[in-house]
């Protein structure tokens, strides 16, 4: 029954939306790895982004224009993550909140002795459980693909990680899916990864995922779709956990990796 109507109601979405074909194909020739998809991928992803735009309200901050063009070429990014999960994974919340550049949020954290601050860190993007995700545009416009650095897809897999609660690295499983297999994989992972940033070896993957295990799983996604031969070649394990997860495999749609920038401030 459900079902039914969720299917009845997409039809309908889809029916009525209006994208601009052009538009469609500009965002596409920004992200090699959507435009490598085959034509019958980038449909689903099309459809989903329809989807994705119908059920998400954007608003921006500190006076910042916000144009379709970039509503869309936010919107691809978030559903390159689902393009096998459905629209479903984003239930929960509405809101993406842009803002012209990094920012400070204002919210409090307490830390290990109980001291309460305010955050004075500037970040590139943020994701509430529950509730909005934020992104700077100043690092979403970043426009070397593929470099493994996607601040869209960084939080966006915060967005999936947090289906089950907080972010902790460690998203709801598919059915066949093992958690045991899942858990030493990424842990042992995410050990030696510390353990190379820690000895200050340059690495191709973003060190910010030596944060938490939650930054882990975030920054493995990016590199996931943007770098996936880099994925599989240090982390097969993780790269097979991903596959399974994402069901899909980047490594057919995408090109040679390219040098990471420099590492952003980011949450
Ligand atoms: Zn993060």
């Amino acid at each position: 029954m459900w079902s039914a109507l969720r299917a009845w109601r997409r039809s309908r979405i889809l029916a009525k939306a209006k994208l601009d074909e052009r538009a469609w194909h500009l965002a596409l020739q920004r992200l090699p790895f959507a435009q490598a998809l085959p034509a019958e991928e980038r449909k689903r992803l099309q459809e989903l982004t329809i989807l994705f735009l119908h059920d998400k309200r954007f608003s921006t901050a500190h006076g910042l224009q916000l144009t379709d063009a970039m509503r869309l070429h936010v919107a691809i990014q978030a559903c390159i993550l689902i393009l096998n999960l459905g629209i479903e994974f984003y239930r929960g919340w509405r809101e993406i909140i842009v803002y012209p550049a990094e920012f400070v949020p204002r919210h409090e954290y307490t830390d290990e002795i109980g001291v309460v601050h305010q955050g004075d860190e500037a970040y590139a993007g943020e994701a509430w459980l529950h509730g909005p995700v934020i992104l700077s545009w100043a690092d979403v416009a970043e426009t070397e693909y593929p470099d493994g650095v996607n601040v869209v897809i960084h939080e966006f897999a915060h967005k999936l990680d947090m289906l089950n609660g907080s972010a902790n690295g460690y998203p709801p499983l598919h059915r066949g899916m093992s958690r045991q297999v899942w858990v030493e994989a990424f842990r042992a992972a995410y050990n030696d990864f510390c353990t190379r940033v820690d000895r200050d070896e340059n690495t191709v993957i973003d060190p910010y995922a030596s944060e938490s295990p939650a930054e882990f799983f975030a920054v493995m996604s990016e590199a996931f779709f943007e770098l996936p031969d880099v994925v599989q070649a240090e982390y097969p394990g993780v790269y097979q956990q991903l596959l399974q997860f994402y069901r899909q495999d980047p490594r057919t749609q995408v090109g040679p990796p390219t040098k990471r920038r420099a590492l952003r401030a980011e949450h």
